[in-house]
């Protein structure tokens, strides 16, 4: 049986900006964050992190999706570059 509490360490531990922050800089601005995009070349922080949705969004590349999303394009993207 899983407590409530629990459930709700899972999602704290699965924060979409805590998760992509261990990747890239990320910066607070209001109640999302924003951060220089990594599937582009970006000199202007143009990814967007919803932490109310979990979703990010890129507005200049259009890459966008869940924190897995992010997780597998980067790692495939750092992959490419090394
Ligand atoms: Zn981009």
């Amino acid at each position: 049986m899983i407590k409530e509490e629990d459930i709700q360490n899972i999602r704290r531990q699965a924060d979409i900006a805590d998760i992509i922050s261990h990747y890239i800089d990320v910066q607070k601005n209001g109640r999302n964050y924003k951060a220089v995009c990594p599937f582009h070349d970006d000199h202007d922080p143009s990814l967007s992190i919803s932490r109310e949705k979990q979703i990010y969004k890129c507005f200049v590349c259009g890459s966008g999706g869940n924190v897995f999303t992010f997780v597998q394009k980067y790692e495939n993207v750092s992959f490419t570059e090394a």
